[in-house]
């Protein structure tokens, strides 16, 4: 039995990737091992004393929770909370830091018929493997180095991609006007080596509700990817645009 810090949970819709528009439930886990310069949910990078449940997307209805909080009392809050849609999303911070408590309440949820998706910063595969048998979905980024600072992830990333084979989901690389040419290079090399088949998102920096680069620069990096790679998508967070969490 296992416990859990929670950042927050709340009932919204997917504003990213491939079911981008459908309903469903976050899960956000307070704590990361990164420091990403564009990060949007700087509150869910530590752990903190409690954590918030919204009952809608518009925050209204919000209670406040202890945190650590017992893995089995998870599923009977968000019954008593949102409505349970058909998706429940796993996020963070970083959701895989926590992989005994993630893996207690996915498999909870499972069982009441949820899909779990999973959103990872993609470094931390070993614990991938110990939540895969409840995980059905994983969104997980690749980090450029002129994004962290210049720290290099790429062989954590090979690491994790290779535990993420046999699994359904997509990559994500996050670009901002800063980014360069060879880093992008470099993370289509890394995924033409690992699985080059791997649906690819590129996705902008956000600043407010717009992106930080333009369609034009965004289709030269698109075009750049997919040199490589067989699938590479331009994608913009809508949850952003809409003003939703
Ligand atoms: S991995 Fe995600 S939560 Fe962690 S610092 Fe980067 S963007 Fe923020």
């Amino acid at each position: 039995m296992a416990d859990a810090y929670l950042s927050e949970i709340f009932s919204s819709i997917q504003g990213e990737g491939p079911h981008v528009g459908r309903r469903a439930l976050f899960i956000r886990f307070g704590g990361c091992n990164l420091s990403c310069g564009y990060c949007d949910t700087g509150y869910a990078r530590e752990r903190t004393p409690s954590f918030k449940i919204f009952s809608d997307s518009r925050s209204s209805g919000e209670r406040e929770v202890p945190n650590p909080v017992a893995c089995r009392e998870v599923p009977r809050m968000i019954s008593d909370g949102p409505d349970l849609p058909d998706i429940v999303v796993m996020t963070g911070g970083e959701p895989l830091l926590q992989a005994d408590a993630l893996g207690e309440i996915a498999g909870e949820l499972r069982m009441r018929g949820c899909s779990v998706h999973l959103e990872t910063n993609g470094t931390l595969s070993e614990n991938l493997e110990s939540v895969r048998p409840v995980v059905d979905f994983v969104s997980m980024d690749i980090k450029l180095p002129s994004m962290l600072g210049g720290i290099d992830l790429n062989d954590r990333h090979a690491e994790f991609l290779k535990a993420m084979e046999g699994l359904e989901g997509y990559a994500k690389i996050v670009v901002s006007e800063s980014v360069g040419d060879e880093e992008l290079d470099k993370a289509a090399r890394l995924l033409a080596s690992v699985n080059p088949g791997l649906p690819v998102y590129l996705q902008p920096v956000f600043v407010g509700s717009r992106p930080d680069i333009g369609a034009r620069d965004l289709g030269r990096l698109q075009a750049r990817l997919a040199r490589e790679l067989h699938d590479v998508r331009v994608s913009v967070q809508i949850h952003k645009i809409l003003g939703v969490r």
